[in-house]
């Protein structure tokens, strides 16, 4: 389905971002992941992408909370397969905290990574997907793009702004075969979710089980975690030609979360 494409998934070397661009990688792209971690895991899972798939793969090491090195990315990519028809702006950190200690460093790398990485890898991708006439932008976004959450200000502030700088650019880009679309997941079981177990705990006086049942699972009607193979299915939908009249929306996965 994907076979010539080229893909960039962002914060693709764990997680939601490593199954997306193993989804797309099986449909035959070549795929750029991204993101940090143990240089040998990260090689073992490139390598992982080119034998299982037979596509090319490739890594950059960019750092999301800085412009020029998410410009030279896209650059990169670019000329290593040709193009970036797919891009996938996935990389997100979390910090729990009540406002009035919200460490200001902590808002700052949120909205950087979570929010104006996006901006600043689709301003770079959008030129060559409209001289191609063809584009696919998902943006992970998250439940916490529609309704808020307590001690969560800087990740819920940038996952609304991501809902809105979607919906901008799939305007601007709407006659140009590209489309640009969030997914918004509920509660994944990734290291995202577990990292923000003990800070939880200290914010509402809780212990880690009740974290998991009272705080993640109790917002999920299906009282299940959502799976990265679930989300990867609904980001590879969207790249697909059946998808090319879905843009500028935000497509929710999340156990009925937001329904309530
Ligand atoms: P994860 O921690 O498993 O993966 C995050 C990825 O981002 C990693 O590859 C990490 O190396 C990368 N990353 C972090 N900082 C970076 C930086 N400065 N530059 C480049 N890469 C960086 O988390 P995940 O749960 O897979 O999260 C992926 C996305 O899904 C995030 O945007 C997150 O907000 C969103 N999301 C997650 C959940 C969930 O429950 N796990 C729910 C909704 C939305």
């Amino acid at each position: 389905m994907l076979k010539g494409r080229s893909a960039v998934v962002t914060g693709s070397t764990s997680g939601i971002g490593l199954s997306i661009a193993k989804a797309l990688a099986e449909a035959g792209a070549n795929v750029t992941i991204n993101g940090f971690g143990d240089k040998a895991a990260i090689e073992a899972e490139r390598a992982g992408l080119e034998k299982n798939y037979k596509v090319k793969a490739a890594y950059s090491a960019a750092d999301m909370t800085k412009p020029a090195e998410i410009a030279e990315m896209i650059k990169t990519a670019e000329t290593t397969f040709g193009s970036v028809d797919i891009l996938v702006n996935n990389a997100g950190i979390q910090h729990v905290a009540p406002i009035e200690e919200f460490p200001i460093e902590k808002w700052d790398q949120i909205i950087g990574i979570n929010l104006s990485a996006a901006f600043h890898a689709i301003r770079a991708a959008v030129p060559g997907m409209k001289a191609r006439k063809w584009g696919r932008i998902v943006n992970t976004a998250s439940a916490h793009s529609l309704v808020a959450s307590p001690f969560k200000s800087a990740y819920v502030t940038a996952k609304h702004g991501l809902t809105g700088l979607t919906k901008t650019v799939a305007l601007e880009v709407a006659t140009f075969g590209i489309t640009a679309n969030c997914i918004s997941p509920g509660y994944v079981w990734t290291p995202l979710v577990e990292k923000q177990i003990p800070d939880t705990m200290k914010a509402r006086g809780m212990t880690a089980e009740q974290v998991k049942r009272d705080v993640l699972l109790a917002a999920q009607p299906t009282k299940e975690f959502v799976t990265v193979e679930q989300v990867a299915a609904l980001a590879l939908y969207l790249c697909s030609d059946a998808a090319a009249q879905i843009t500028g929306t935000n497509i929710s996965i999340d156990g009925g979360w937001t329904a309530e």
